[in-house]
């Protein structure tokens, strides 16, 4: 069983925009899987599909097995995704945005799971600071642990490393690694060629809604 299967995947935003033509993908359980592709390509809707945050319009998904439609409490546990924007409450620290985060997925006494994320991604100096006084970097870094809360299979990070310094680029990259070593699945998009190469051991291009290659890293850049 793939971690992700996705098939016929469809999305006609209202007003008429054809964000995917039909997209089949198969991302194997265990991999680092790179969905690559220019701006405007299809990506964050594809991922925000998988997330729940965007209705297809047409064909199928499994996470972890779990189809969207049938089971979608189930494959929504199977998956944290990490957005491209960084959005919180300014108002709540980090420790409290992960506790709520562990609420809205019913799990009680989660202190020592936070702060064990917290730790994960360098943050227990900061559990008990308001988020607002937060660096980008640290913002980041907590919507990765924010992610990780219910402990999924599979992670997905859009365009994780977009608008990031090096230092951060090399933590997140060593993290993802971390977190694959210890069996996550990590998706990621992006649109540098070699952020894809460096991390993935699979990558699938997307261009105008549609998947124009799939391959494990070393043919598709031997092909390139
Ligand atoms: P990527 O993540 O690869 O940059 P997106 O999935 O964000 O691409 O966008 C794919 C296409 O769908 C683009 O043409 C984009 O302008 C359009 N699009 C994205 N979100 C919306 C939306 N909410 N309403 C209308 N069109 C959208
Ligand atoms: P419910 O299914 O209980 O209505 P929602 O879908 O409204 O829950 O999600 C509640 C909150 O959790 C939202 O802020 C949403 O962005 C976040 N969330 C849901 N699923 C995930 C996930 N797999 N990874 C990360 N955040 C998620």
């Amino acid at each position: 069983e793939a971690a992700i299967e996705i098939s016929g995947l469809e999305k006609t935003y209202a007003g008429g925009k054809v964000a995917l033509h039909g997209i089949d993908l198969t991302i194997p359980r265990g991999s680092i899987f790179g969905l690559l592709g220019p701006n405007g390509a299809g990506k964050s809707t594809t991922i925000n599909i998988l997330a729940g945050l965007v209705n297809k319009t047409g064909g199928k998904a499994r996470i972890w097995g779990f189809d969207i439609d049938e089971h979608g409490r189930n494959a929504k546990r199977s998956i944290g995704v990490v957005p491209q924007e960084i959005i919180f409450d300014a108002f709540f620290t980090p420790f409290e945005t992960l506790e709520l985060q562990a609420g809205l997925f019913g799990i009680a006494k989660a202190q020592r799971r936070t702060m064990e994320l917290l730790r994960a991604v360098r943050l227990e100096d900061k559990a008990h600071a308001y988020s607002r006084t937060l660096s980008g970097g640290m913002k980041r870094r907590l919507l990765v642990a924010k992610a990780l809360v219910h402990n999924p299979p599979v992670l997905v990070l859009d365009e994780p490393t977009a608008g990031v310094d090096i230092e951060l680029r090399a933590l997140l990259w060593e993290y993802v690694r971390e977190l694959n070593a210890g069996g996550t699945t990590v998706v990621l998009t992006t649109h540098y060629l070699e952020e894809a190469e460096a991390l993935c051991d699979r990558i699938a291009i997307i261009n105008h809604g549609r998947v124009v290659a799939n391959a494990d890293t070393r043919s598709l850049l031997a092909d390139a």
